[in-house]
């Protein structure tokens, strides 16, 4: 047999994850690539900084775009500030929480582990007390928004709250950036990372960074060097930073960085605030028609997500049954639950492009066939 061109089928993504490309960001895809060196992309580089900085609400020089996914820029922040020893306060309320211990046990580092309920934010009380009582802890690491529940944590408070008490603040920004509001700056936060694919509504495999002043003070002080080279951030800066002159390092992805381009450039013109209020809108015409198919929400209201609707799965109901339904009849994928959550919740994303109304009404619709099916 002859294997030919894939042409996948166009379907809604609705998911944790990737979201919905728009066809104006698939396009800028498809321009001539050029060299990863050449002034004209090293310009286009810049500018890709300086519209970072306006997403993270940021003047953080150290503002970039990992080659990698979301999941790199995860171990960057960890592998480069975190050393063997060092002590951090890690919050678990899901998932991604967890991967941050997995990072710090990788490291040999100590963590001091804050569990909140998941399906609940983190609990800013548990996080003090711990702060009172390790006051050799050096790191807050935290995840804003947490994609397995939808549940989103009081990033500002947290952040003064390590500040208070001297600690610098790794932050999972992954779902947030682009869908909540996020103030990098003001809220004092040193170390954060996010994913092309959700909020951003880019193609996946790109996460962008952001470190603080004294975050790069850390980098660049530190005793040993930093046990990945391809994530060591002072080698990574030679390459995005210089009038004009740049240290090879690795070879960008320069037709994704062309649609990350582009998509932020969609941010600007939406304006950042708005992006936010599109998200809390089109969220507040779901869970209203969601709870309308007698669908009860995982976190309680003020702690929701506007990009991540979790939902139980009714009693009776199978799981796989519906999303294959919806898949094959809709060409609409919603995501399945994670963790403590398989099996036993949906999560109904609005993510970027996917954040628009008629969405909303393709997946209420398609939900109340399957489930009179
Ligand atoms: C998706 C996600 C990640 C991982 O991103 P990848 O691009 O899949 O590596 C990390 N944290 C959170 C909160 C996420 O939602």
């Amino acid at each position: 047999m002859t294997i030919t061109s894939f042409i996948p089928t166009q379907r809604t993504l609705m998911g944790p994850g990737p979201s919905d490309v728009s066809a104006r960001v698939l396009s800028a895809l498809a321009r001539p690539t050029i060299g990863h060196l050449d002034p004209l992309f090293i310009d286009m580089m810049d500018e890709v900084k300086s519209m970072l900085q306006y997403a993270f609400q940021t003047e953080n020089a150290h503002t970039i775009a990992l080659s990698a996914p979301g999941s790199a820029g995860m171990e960057a922040c960890f592998v480069n500030l975190v050393e063997p020893g060092d002590k951090v306060i890690v919050c678990i309320n899901g998932v991604f929480g967890m991967r941050m211990l997995e990072n710090i046990k990788r490291i040999g580092a100590t963590p001091v582990i804050i569990e909140s309920p998941w399906g609940r934010a983190v609990e800013v009380q548990k996080v003090e007390d711990a702060l009172k009582s390790n006051p050799d802890a050096k790191f807050l690491a935290f995840v804003h928004a947490e994609t397995s529940t939808g549940a989103r944590s009081d990033a500002k408070t947290l952040g003064a709250l390590a500040k208070e008490h001297d600690c610098l603040t790794i932050v999972d920004a992954v779902t947030s950036l682009g869908g909540s509001e996020l103030r990098v700056d003001e809220w004092q936060i040193d170390a954060i990372y996010s994913g092309s694919q959700k909020c951003l509504s880019c193609v996946p495999g790109i996460s962008p960074v952001s470190f603080s002043e004294r975050a790069a003070e850390v980098i660049t002080s530190r005793g040993a060097p930093i046990q990945s080279w391809f994530l060591d951030q002072s080698l990574v800066m030679g390459y995005w930073s210089g009038q004009g002159k740049r240290a090879y390092h690795h070879t960008a992805p320069v037709n994704s960085l062309y649609a990350l381009h582009e998509s932020l450039v969609m941010l600007q013109e939406e304006g950042l605030e708005q992006c936010w209020q599109r998200h809390q809108n089109m969220h507040n015409e779901l869970a209203n028609g969601l709870q309308a198919l007698g669908l009860d929400f995982i976190v309680p209201e003020q702690e929701r997500l506007a990009q991540l609707n979790a939902v139980y799965i009714p009693e009776g109901i199978d799981d796989g049954k519906i999303r294959s339904f919806l898949l094959n009849e809709y060409n609409l994928e919603i995501g399945a639950g994670l963790g403590d959550f398989a099996g036993k919740a949906w999560r109904i994303g609005l993510m970027g492009h996917a954040a628009r109304k008629e969405n909303v009404a393709l997946c209420l619709a398609a939900l109340q066939d399957a489930l009179n099916q």
